[in-house]
């Protein structure tokens, strides 16, 4: 395990937990490779068990290599209800749901944050979606995957924030 994926607890922000959506990218068979789970505004796969760290992409607007930070638009994104991210769905390559954990540097924002490190804490893949070899393949994250319809995913409740014992207690399991 190299630094990089030690997860740090936050000195100002607690452990958040964030809803988002995914593409999945791979469907097992040799050509395409194993699924993973990939950003939809960026062409940036989500590592297995390591953290996904933030960089930022803005040409724009140059800054020190702290991300995110509050003048930008980089980090890592995550809403407080799958409702933010719902109409992701209705783009058909944009199959997975789910709530992640950010940590790090976070910027707060009106629905949401922008993070600095991310890993998924749960995911639910839109029933009939996505073949089930690659539902399986996204085990390999260590975390719930869960099939669910329309109405259901949109029923999920918005996320709280993580109590830091169980946070640290998942992300060992996770990581080591
Ligand atoms: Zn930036």
């Amino acid at each position: 395990m190299s630094d990089a994926a030690i997860p740090t607890v936050p000195d100002a922000v607690g452990p958040l937990v964030g809803w988002r959506a995914w593409r999945i990218q791979g469907d097992g068979s040799p050509e395409f490779g194993p699924p993973r789970l990939y950003s939809i505004a960026f062409p940036c796969e989500w590592p297995v068990r390591r953290a996904l760290d933030a960089r930022c992409l803005q040409t724009h607007t140059p800054h020190l290599p702290e991300v995110p930070v509050k003048r930008c638009r980089c980090g890592i994104y995550a809403v407080r209800s799958p409702k933010h991210v719902f109409g992701a769905l209705y783009h058909s390559e944009y199959q997975v749901l789910g709530e992640v954990f950010l940590w790090g540097r976070t910027v707060v924002g009106r629905k949401g944050w922008r993070a600095q490190r991310a890993y998924p804490k749960r995911l639910c893949v839109l029933e009939g979606s996505v073949p089930d070899s690659a539902i399986e393949g996204l085990r390999v994250y260590g975390v719930s995957v869960e099939v669910m319809g329309r109405d259901e995913l949109a029923a999920q409740p918005a996320t709280e924030p993580e109590p830091p014992s169980v946070w640290q207690r998942v992300m060992r399991a996770l990581f080591t």
